[in-house]
């Protein structure tokens, strides 16, 4: 009887143990998954003039197109 209790214990223990290594690896995980989707939930779009990456907020827009300067929104507005 005493075998069979400790038995259940050593079970509940390794069980416990399992359940925990798991939570550890789960936030590793879901830790990485967050930073990758912070960086493509960055909004980043291409200066279609030059091909540097710029944030919409801050960006110069044109035609539904973004541009790191004014400079390279002039080059694509003005046509050749
Ligand atoms: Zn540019």
């Amino acid at each position: 009887m005493g075998m069979l209790l400790r038995a259940v214990v050593l079970l509940f223990l390794v069980l416990t143990a399992i359940s925990g290594i798991r939570r550890i690896f789960g936030m590793l995980v879901s830790s990485g998954r967050d930073s990758e989707s912070l960086n493509s939930s960055g909004n980043m779009v291409k200066d279609p003039v030059c091909g540097t990456y710029v944030s919409p907020q801050t960006a110069f827009s044109a035609r539904n197109e973004f541009f790191c300067s004014e400079e390279c929104r002039t080059k694509f507005l003005t046509p050749r």
